[in-house]
């Protein structure tokens, strides 16, 4: 026994040699770091993707940072590769309230929120809004209303797939003016929002980052905010809330935050929440997420500890609720 132990002992010393090396030298140079994005290109979670891929780079001492839309099931598909990822710290997630609203939402996902992942910070909130094709003959949410009821069975609904926020604002605010919709989903809001300004599906819910410049550009209606202050971003500002339009208690607002796999190690879980601490405060990233309507984390969510409890409070918050609206899927 004494023998195996002293063979064994050079192994075991070098592996936890090369493991802390190689924690301490995080990003090795020229390894690329991806974020993975559960949604199509060019969507919400896609832009606010992108925009930290840039503002990470400076913080982890140039590291080449790309985005990968692995999309698709609602965002499941995206979180289940980064969960099965190897836990080097060079790949990632980049998700949203789904994390706290899949597990009540969807029956059946392939991974586990709560233990399947290191939370490694929150990044920002998003306000969303409910949007209309520009052919819809109503121009506010009180023609809007009337509209749908006037419509009923035959209302196109657009989402981002079966768990998606776009979904669970949409199953929200069926059960709200009590009228059932076709769903009609896609890999994310990105080709979603192309159909909607072709008049191919009716209505959808959406993040602002997506939803601000094509409201501005009148290629789409903006009918109401689903969260309950009004926005102060020039473009939307003019927009009511659900809930001064009748619609009580009607709240839905997003926000994502940065992952890796389980297991990754605590030197770099470090690293990277450091590194996400400085592009939070990279004044092109805040501009950039700013004009878009988004709110740039400043608080402790930020902190992966008090991210965590941020979810598993909304896991708690939103499970009623969805309970109660009995707006599960499969
Ligand atoms: N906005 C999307 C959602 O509804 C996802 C996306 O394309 O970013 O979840």
């Amino acid at each position: 026994m004494k023998k195996l132990l002293k063979a064994l002992t050079p192994i075991a010393l070098l592996a936890s040699v090369t493991l802390s090396a190689h924690a301490a030298d995080f990003p090795v140079k020229d390894k690329i770091i991806t974020l993975v994005v559960p949604f199509a290109a060019g969507g919400p979670t896609d832009r606010v993707a992108r925009d930290l891929a840039e503002a990470l780079r400076k913080p982890l001492g140039g590291a080449t940072v790309v985005v990968d839309n692995a999309a698709g099931a609602g965002g499941s598909i995206g979180a289940n590769k980064v969960a099965k990822a190897s836990n080097d710290g060079y790949t990632l997630l980049v998700h949203h309230i789904g994390m706290g609203t899949m597990p009540t939402l969807v029956r059946n996902i392939p991974f586990k929120v709560e233990s399947d992942f290191e939370y490694l910070g929150m990044i920002n909130d998003v306000p969303m809004t409910l949007i209309g094709k520009p052919s819809l003959p109503a121009n506010n949410y009180k023609e809007l209303a009337v509209w749908i009821g006037q419509n009923k069975g035959k209302i196109n609904l657009g989402n981002a797939g079966v768990g998606s926020a776009s979904h669970l604002c949409g199953l929200l605010f069926q059960e709200a003016v009590k009228t059932d919709m076709t769903p009609v989903p896609y890999k994310g809001t990105a080709p979603a929002m192309t159909d909607l300004i072709g008049g191919q599906i009716d209505i959808m819910c959406d993040q602002t980052t997506n939803t601000t410049s094509q409201i501005e550009a009148r290629k789409v209606k903006g009918f109401a905010v689903t969260s309950p202050k009004r926005l102060t971003t020039p473009a939307l500002k003019d927009l009511p809330t659900l809930q001064e339009s009748g619609l009580k208690d009607f709240n839905v607002s997003i926000w994502h935050g940065l992952y890796a796999p389980k297991g990754t190690p605590a030197d770099v879980q470090k690293r990277l929440n450091d590194a996400l601490k400085v592009a939070l405060k990279d004044p092109e990233f805040i501009k950039k997420q700013e004009g878009l309507g988004a709110v740039v984390v400043v608080d402790k969510r930020v902190e992966p500890a008090e991210h965590k409890k941020f979810v598993a409070a909304e896991i708690a918050k939103w499970s009623p609720i969805i309970k109660a609206a009995g707006v599960y899927a499969d």
